[in-house]
């Protein structure tokens, strides 16, 4: 008998799953928007300009191979905060902002779970928005939190349920962790509006809750990295200690990398090199260094005035781009007269859009036109482009009607 005999099948995973389902099809109409990933306009991965430039003046440096230090490589790691509180934010200023390289968004994610679990001084238990990227459960339970939820999403709007989500913080227990969604909200595409990340920031505020924003997609949102951290750098000029994590993923299009930082706003210098030696702790066991190239292609990319500047406008580029495929699949679906309400595909925001469609209405549009998207009915917008929009949309009308 093997030792692994009574192992039991694990499920697959939900938005993974529907890349294989869409590698198997061999239909060469068949679309794919399941997975996360920005596609150009026809349809292919995108790796940015800026990046290729970066590799090459890395490469022409001639550069060693050895280990980074357990937080990371410190000229990325400066420069990214700088990117999420901005230059001129107070605690980056007082040098109280510690920091830590992680495996992407969702290392940074797990480390800050475990930090959270290790050391926070109340209640271990975290509030999730419903609905929340699928993997934020179990990166949570997994780092040893109690996973709860608050309501985020209104299924008969299409919208924020900005009423349910104030009445679930205000009846939160004091001091209670809470995970935003920094921009650009995964899988809903909705966010709250700044006036309404004020109102969130003066509840938060009033009952002590403890501000986790998850930042996976800066830049993504407007195609303005400012305009993306509008939340955390509000709620940073309210005196909140927030924790946060970024991924470098989908705005340098450095997925496979694995290029993100996590970060808390502590007291002061003394402070902060306390809970960075904790840091250390924390990752050390885990992987003991993160990975160097993804992190030198970014930091050279953040520090070089011509290749951020490059930078910033391929990612308003990719922004604009998911943006007029929006008002086109808009335009489509109401030019063929399709039930329903359709506004909320222009008003979501980033790379996803959570269509309405439901789960048997996903099904047959996998089994009979060959396009693939999560059972939720989320699309990536960035799988849409003026090849493939026409064939979905009349998809879109076909299965609706
Ligand atoms: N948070 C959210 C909300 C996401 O959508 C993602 C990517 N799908 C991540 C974090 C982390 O992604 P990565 O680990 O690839 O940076």
């Amino acid at each position: 008998l093997s030792t692994w005999s009574a192992v039991p099948a694990g499920p697959p995973d939900p938005i993974l799953g529907v890349s294989e389902a869409f590698k198997a099809d061999k239909d060469p109409r068949k679309i794919n928007l399941g997975v996360g990933a920005y596609r150009d306009e026809h349809g292919k991965p995108y790796v940015l300009n800026s990046v290729k430039k970066a590799e090459n003046i890395i490469a022409s440096s001639n550069p060693d191979k050895e280990y980074l230090p357990i937080t990371g490589l410190a000229d990325f790691t400066k420069a990214a905060v700088k990117l999420a509180y901005g230059t001129d934010s107070a605690p980056l200023q007082a040098n109280s902002v510690a920091v830590t390289q992680s495996i992407s968004g969702t290392g940074a994610l797990r480390i800050g779970g475990a930090f959270l679990g290790r050391f926070y001084p109340h209640s271990k238990t975290i509030y999730l928005p419903t609905p929340s990227w699928g993997n934020h459960t179990p990166i949570f339970r997994d780092s040893g939190l109690e996973v709860k939820t608050y309501r985020y999403f209104d299924k008969k709007t299409v919208g924020l349920d900005f009423a349910g989500l104030k009445e679930d913080l205000k009846n939160m227990p004091e001091k209670t962790i809470v995970l935003f969604h920094a921009c650009a909200h995964n899988p809903t595409g909705v966010d709250p509006t700044p006036e309404q990340w004020k109102e969130i920031s003066d509840i938060v505020k009033e009952k002590q809750l403890f501000p986790f924003f998850d930042m996976a997609y800066q830049g993504f949102a407007s195609g303005d990295f400012a305009r993306d951290a509008f939340a955390v750098r509000h709620f940073v000029s309210q005196g909140h200690q927030v924790v946060v994590s970024q991924s470098f993923a989908k705005n340098m299009g450095l997925y496979g990398e694995r290029v993100g930082a996590f970060s808390l706003v502590t007291a002061d210098p003394e402070e902060k090199a306390r809970v960075e030696s904790q840091l250390k702790i924390v990752v050390r066991p885990m992987y003991s260094n993160p990975p160097l190239s993804g992190a030198r292609v970014a930091a050279t990319i953040l520090n070089h005035e011509g290749l951020y500047t490059e930078w910033e406008n391929e990612v308003k580029h990719m922004a604009n781009r998911i943006i007029s495929m929006r008002h086109k699949l808009y335009d489509n679906l109401v030019a063929q007269g399709t039930p329903g309400e359709w506004g909320h595909i222009k008003s979501q925001i980033g790379m996803f859009s959570f269509t309405g469609l439901t789960t048997p209405q996903t099904k047959i549009l996998a089994e009979k036109a060959h396009i693939y998207m999560t059972a939720d009915g989320r699309i990536s917008m960035a799988g849409l482009n003026g090849h493939n929009i026409d064939y979905f949309s009349e998809n879109v009308s076909n299965v609706v009607k």
